[in-house]
């Protein structure tokens, strides 16, 4: 069976992983030994995820109570957790399922007085330009955070230079994860040496801590081996129990109680070592694979159901969703192949203030409710593709309602009424 979503370490990083955990060495030469190796500008700061790195960064920079942050209408429920214990208001920006960019007309219409910031997020190994975004940051004296957890492509990509913080992941899910870390680089060397004083004061995230969470992902990644899971699949389904539990309930980082307390940490010296080894090691043939993979299985689905983000100009495909009305028959064909598609994901679409209900972010609430994500991965060859791709059309086909071809499906008919048909 196809797995929905590999952990994407291999068994000699876990092994090294362990092995770091034993021999840590000094944090301080591990940090300063990454962080060099992200940015040569000196403005890079490794943290325990990007939730922990957001969060410092708005305790440096510090906020007037009741400001407004634009965020793009689609993200993880954390961010806006975070957002809110700062004393801050998200503010939602839609965005154009296409191209997963920011609705320029949104991002006008959702600009108050209070407004300080933008926090833009690229989908799914999307990256939607800055430039525009950028522009009206500056016109409006805003600051500009780009959110990269999704678009890790190795050290060609950073940040752009048009934004003020860059964030990229190494948690369990990610491209080259380290099971957990982040990098940020930060323009502003004053809110930057604040942000290293209050990481300072934080306690450490340990070592033995994190060689319990590289030990239990060794036990993941020995159950989602494409055999092993197909067995464990139907133990599970057999015993009536939902597999999507089982799969994505295991790899929420931060679950449970005492969330703020735990991000609040300095990464362990072993877990900077784990991310400077996946950062140089890292393949850009491999994700050069997936983004052509992912157009090749684009191109096979020849219209049949939208992949949101089909259109970006930058499309690495971290995950490969697509847009249906009854996502449940999908799922259920893709199995029958083999291929375990799921709609189960962690995100969610930002809620407008109260007092802002105009500021719904329509087409967001739109997709995400509808997309399915296809089993997908550098991995899986072309005649799996077909097949899965195949697979895909003759549902798409067998019903009348589903949106037909990527150019004249998604956008009109999404903002003009903001309703599926
Ligand atoms: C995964 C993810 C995050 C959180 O990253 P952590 O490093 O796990 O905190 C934030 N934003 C987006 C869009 C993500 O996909």
């Amino acid at each position: 069976m196809w797995v929905r979503k590999r952990v994407d370490i291999g068994w000699s990083d876990l092994t090294a992983a362990l092995a770091h955990c034993a021999l840590p060495g000094s944090r301080a030469t591990r940090a300063a030994e990454l962080e060099r190796l992200w940015s040569h500008a000196g403005d890079a700061i490794a943290c325990l995820s990007v939730r922990s790195g957001f969060d410092l960064w708005l305790s440096a920079i510090n906020l007037p109570a009741g400001s407004e942050v634009l965020v793009s209408a689609i993200t993880i429920p954390d961010m806006l957790r975070i957002i809110q214990d700062h004393g801050l208001v998200a503010v939602p920006v839609d965005i154009d399922p296409d191209h997963l960019a920011v609705d320029p007309a949104s991002l006008e219409q959702g600009l108050s007085p209070r407004t300080r910031a933008i926090l833009v997020a690229h989908l799914f190994g999307t990256r939607q330009p800055l430039e525009t975004i950028a522009q009206f940051a500056r016109r409006h004296d805003l600051l500009l955070i780009e959110d990269c957890a999704q678009a890790f492509v190795g050290t060609s990509f950073t940040g752009d230079s048009e934004a003020d913080v860059s964030m990229f992941s190494f948690g369990p899910i990610k491209t080259a994860t380290a099971l957990g870390g982040a990098l940020l680089r930060v323009d502003d060397k004053q809110v930057r040496d604040a942000m290293r004083q209050v990481l300072a004061s934080q306690p450490l995230h340990s070592s033995w801590t994190y060689a319990r969470r590289v030990l239990k992902y060794t036990g993941i990644k020995f159950l989602t081996g494409r055999l092993s899971y197909a067995a464990v699949f139907h133990t599970w389904q057999a015993l009536g129990r939902d597999p999507d539990q089982l799969v994505n309930g295991a790899v929420r980082g931060f679950a449970g109680p005492g969330f703020f307390q735990r991000i609040r940490r300095q990464p362990a010296a072993s877990l900077l070592a784990v991310m400077r080894r996946r950062i140089t090691r890292f393949s850009r043939e491999r994700i050069a694979r997936r983004g052509e993979n992912g157009q090749f299985l684009l191109d096979q689905l020849r219209g049949a159901l939208v992949s949101p983000g089909w259109a970006s100009a930058e499309h690495t495909y971290w995950v490969f969703p697509v847009l249906v009305d009854e996502s449940s028959r999908l799922i259920a064909a893709l199995r029958q192949a083999g291929f375990d598609g799921s709609s189960a994901h962690s995100m969610c679409v930002v809620p407008p203030p109260a007092d802002r209900p105009e500021q719904r972010a329509v087409m967001a609430e739109n997709i995400l409710p509808r997309i399915v994500y296809l089993p997908y991965c550098s991995a899986l060859p072309r005649y799996e593709m077909e097949r899965m791709a195949a697979v895909v059309r003759a549902v798409a086909e067998s019903s009348e309602n589903q949106s037909r071809s990527p150019v004249i499906a998604a956008a009109p008919q999404l903002s003009s009424s903001g309703q599926a048909r």
